[in-house]
């Protein structure tokens, strides 16, 4: 089924419009939106197709979807994992994916943030018809975000946050028995990632960064991003106009410092030019890395790189949990051991100290994920 903008001009028995106020696309109705992607003056109509269509081109060109595939839309609540939520039903059934569509959701156990949020979603799944699955760290590991907090600070709270929520998020595919997780990170997300990785050097995770399918080796489960090209202003107008039922409210514990930082730099550029963004991703689709043989000079001769911190590649599993991981001992389980060693020192002691935290980060430095 093809759909097309519709043509009939609205407001014709108002006045007529001045030919400086219409629609850059259909000519027909008033612009009432400057695109932040391009500053092209729209219609809302021609605003919806544009960007629809454009998601739907990601997912053709890519081939992101398989017939009868069935496919977890990550849901959080928050406006990005909405509109994709929205976006997916809508284009499963204008284009005939042939998908199956489930919401998976990740309970971090944050009072007054993630309750409120999941409230959110389950109202999402009514909305829209959807299957829902939802997770718990305090089911699968034994801590809430806010005893993590409590216990090892709230300065690496996002890195705990995003290793369970990862993990999180294949263990509720896997119990669903789905091998396809889909998530709302977007261009800006991605631009900003790329710009992280660049600034910290950290070329191992830049090779990664732009890639709009992820998967380990020897992993069953998929993720892919189909809001890779589309810019968070965009979805945040998208929303509102559809007028979509999302959670707003930012996390209690603010994101890592490094990101908020790289965040508002990319927030400076795309006022002085919003094509940035999309520059930025395709800067790091098209750099072309040294081979690995040359950046791991001091290998000893045959020794595969991959081995070079744990002998355990891609695909193997940790030692505790039995999860797929490149180390002995996964990134969960490593963050776990801190914390356990974190909350008996605190019951023995009665100190608030991070240093278990600290040490388990400088441990984690020095392993590859
Ligand atoms: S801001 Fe950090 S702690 Fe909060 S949900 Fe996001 S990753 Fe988790
Ligand atoms: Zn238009
Ligand atoms: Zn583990």
């Amino acid at each position: 089924m093809s759909w097309a903008p519709p043509s009939d001009p609205v407001n014709n028995k108002s006045k007529p419009i001045k030919i400086s106020q219409l629609c850059e696309l259909c000519h027909c109705r008033k612009a009432i939106l400057k695109r932040p992607k391009n500053l092209q003056k729209i219609c809302k109509e021609c605003f919806y197709y544009v960007f629809e269509t454009e998601i739907h081109n990601t997912i053709v060109t890519n081939n992101l979807f398989q017939r009868g595939e069935r496919v977890a839309v990550g849901a959080s609540g928050g406006k990005d994992s909405t509109v994709l939520a929205h976006i997916m039903k809508l284009l499963n059934e204008r284009h005939d994916y042939g998908i199956d569509i489930t919401l998976l959701s990740v309970d971090e156990g944050i009072v007054g943030y993630r309750d409120d949020s999941l409230a959110t979603v389950k109202r999402n799944q009514k909305q829209y018809g959807l299957p829902l699955e939802i997770v718990s760290f305090k089911e699968l590991y034994n801590w809430t975000m806010d005893e993590i907090v409590a216990t090892a600070g709230i300065r690496n709270s996002c890195t705990y946050c995003g290793v369970f929520r990862r993990q999180s998020l294949d263990r509720g595919a896997q119990k669903l028995n789905i091998h396809h997780v889909i998530t709302g990170h977007n261009a800006d997300d991605m631009a900003e990632t790329v710009l992280m990785n660049i600034l910290r050097g950290d070329v191992a995770r830049l090779e990664k960064s732009t890639a709009i399918i992820t998967q380990s080796s020897g992993s069953p489960i998929k993720r892919s991003k189909p809001f890779k090209y589309s810019y968070q202003k965009e979805i945040v107008l998208y929303a509102h106009y559809k007028k979509l039922d999302y959670f707003s409210t930012e996390c209690t514990y603010a994101p890592e410092a490094f990101r908020g930082t790289a965040r508002e730099l990319m927030k400076n550029l795309e006022a002085v030019r919003p094509s940035c963004i999309i520059d930025i991703i395709h800067s790091g689709e098209n750099l072309v890395l040294k081979e690995k043989e040359q950046r791991f000079k001091k290998l000893a001769p045959g020794q595969d790189p991959l081995t070079v911190n744990s002998g355990f590649i891609d695909g193997n599993r940790c030692e505790r949990c039995g999860y797929l991981s490149s180390n002995k001992i996964c990134k969960a389980c490593m963050l776990l051991e801190g914390l356990e060693k974190n909350r008996a020192t605190i019951i023995l002691e009665k100190d608030s100290s991070v240093d278990g935290a600290a040490r388990v980060m400088r441990t984690l430095e020095h392993l590859s994920f």
